[in-house]
């Protein structure tokens, strides 16, 4: 399906791109959207057609806890680094001010 004339054709008579979806309905469910649909440049089309068979219920549920734990160990990380980035901060203050 990645020929693009297979592919159908936007509200903006644009050829659609695939993309993919991480709502907590449809989590990476791929789908034909509007290059402009994010755009400021353009007036946002709202064409969305799913590309991908629905997931059961018990692939939703699961796909969607994996997700949350992936985001809270992605947080976790950003906080480790920060506190690295304070540490090394006042490590370098501290050798400066003897
Ligand atoms: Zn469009």
């Amino acid at each position: 399906m990645d020929d693009p004339t297979r592919r159908p054709v936007c509200h903006c008579g644009l050829v659609t791109e695939i993309k993919t979806s991480w709502t907590t309905g449809n989590p990476g469910r791929r789908f034909f959207g509007c290059k402009n649909h994010a755009s400021l440049r353009y007036k946002s089309c709202r064409f969305m057609q799913w590309y991908d068979p629905p997931m059961t219920p018990r692939a939703t549920v699961v796909l969607n806890g994996l997700l949350r734990k992936l985001n809270g160990l992605e947080r976790g990380r950003r906080k480790e680094r920060i506190i690295w980035v304070c540490l090394v901060i006042v490590m370098m203050l501290f050798l400066i001010c003897m």
